[in-house]
């Protein structure tokens, strides 16, 4: 919690859930990424929080935006960066959202797969396009499945596919997990990546870019490692396997750049048991899964709560949400130790909410209004 945050939340007058964000936090994150790995271009993956003063902060500091729709290209153009400065980052677009990204300037963009290929070189004709590999995951906290990329030696095909059509084939891209806390997670994606450069060089296809992801922490209950750490690990993987030949490198951080910059204040609406013997209480807060709290789907990710009575005997707790869904239920597998005195009424602090809250929010699930968002 920030000095700046405290300040604002103390004059807030309205009612229900809202999430602050200090973008002074999200500036030092950015510095450290930038910092962290000099030459690696950062584009700050959008779909994190697209709040339209975090999108200008960052133009201004100097950063490119990584893109899943044309509708986040058009929040990024509003900011007054130029298209240059943005990836089109999704694998899995419409041929006229290509079309429109291309029209608007856009020239880079990630494909898996040849229809995708195909859709890119009737619409985007000598765009950039960089293939995206399969990444297991491991290690990571929310691991993003075998939803996206193909497998490197497929990569390989893609790409010449798409430099025969007429397209640049630019370079390899791959995603470790997001929540990834392991520093060496990117050796094995880097590995594969360098061979897909050496193949393709065979094929007379030279490959410039490496696009090493998001994945980058924010600290919930659990110390991370550091940007620094990061960025010294990646570093010697290049070297490791790219030798003296480092190609050029982007970095996509997301949660990382503005997880820990933003709070929820939310409020206890009820506690209660099941019955007079039931050792748990539980704690339903005005918000839930449906109201932003996504991200605790399956306990995935574990926020740490701040309560006014902080210091007092804890005891479990389920931790619900407001709304009329028995989903709606963020911990109960394992449940959170909260005080004995906690109070209905009683502010709670939710911490390290900046990102994936506000857009996973819906727009009035049992008539709650969306997330309110603060970013100061
Ligand atoms: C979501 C996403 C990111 C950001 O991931 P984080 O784990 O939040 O850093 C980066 N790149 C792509 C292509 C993504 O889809």
């Amino acid at each position: 919690m920030t000095d700046r945050i405290r300040e604002f939340l103390k004059t807030r007058r309205e009612d229900g859930p809202c999430v602050v964000v200090d973008l002074d936090v999200v500036r030092a994150n950015y510095r450290s990424f930038a910092h962290a790995l000099p030459d690696t271009r950062v584009f700050y993956a959008v779909k994190a929080n697209p709040d339209a003063a975090i999108l200008k902060a960052l133009e201004e500091l100097g950063s490119s935006f990584d893109c899943a729709s044309t509708g986040e290209i058009e929040m990024v153009l509003a900011t007054g960066a130029g298209p240059e400065r943005i990836s089109f980052g999704n694998t899995i677009k419409k041929e006229r959202d290509i079309e429109r990204a291309f029209k608007l300037g856009v020239r880079l963009f990630a494909v898996d797969s040849y229809e995708e290929v195909e859709k890119v070189a009737r619409v985007a004709p000598r765009a950039k396009v960089f293939c995206r590999i399969l990444c297991d995951g491991a290690g990571a906290e929310w691991p993003l499945s075998r939803k996206f990329g193909c497998e490197p030696e497929m990569a390989v095909d893609v790409l010449e596919h798409a430099h025969r059509l007429g397209l640049t084939a630019y370079g390899v891209s791959f995603h470790v997990g997001s929540q990834q806390n392991n520093v060496n997670a990117w050796d094995g994606a880097l590995s594969s990546a360098a061979m897909i450069f050496r193949e393709c060089a065979e094929r007379g296809i030279s490959l410039a870019m490496v696009n090493l992801g998001g994945g980058f922490p924010t600290r919930y209950l659990k110390d991370v490692p550091a940007a620094k750490n990061y960025g010294e690990a990646i570093f010697s993987s290049l070297r490791k396997h790219f030798g003296n030949r480092i190609p050029e490198t982007i970095m996509e951080p997301g949660r990382g750049m503005v997880g820990n910059a933003g709070m929820i204040e939310t409020e206890v609406v009820l506690i209660s048991k099941k019955s007079e013997t039931d050792a748990l209480r539980w704690v339903y807060l005005d918000i839930g899964k449906f109201g932003g709290l996504a991200e605790t789907m399956d306990e995935a990710i574990r926020y740490p709560l701040r309560t006014p009575r902080d210091g007092d005997d804890v005891a479990p707790c389920v931790l619900a949400g407001p709304t009329c869904d028995s989903a709606d239920v963020l911990y109960e597998k394992t449940p959170v130790h909260l005080p004995l005195s906690l109070a209905i009424g009683d502010k709670v602090l939710i911490e390290a909410c900046g990102a994936y809250t506000t857009t996973y929010s819906a727009v009035a699930f049992n008539g709650f209004p969306p997330l309110k968002s603060y970013v100061i």
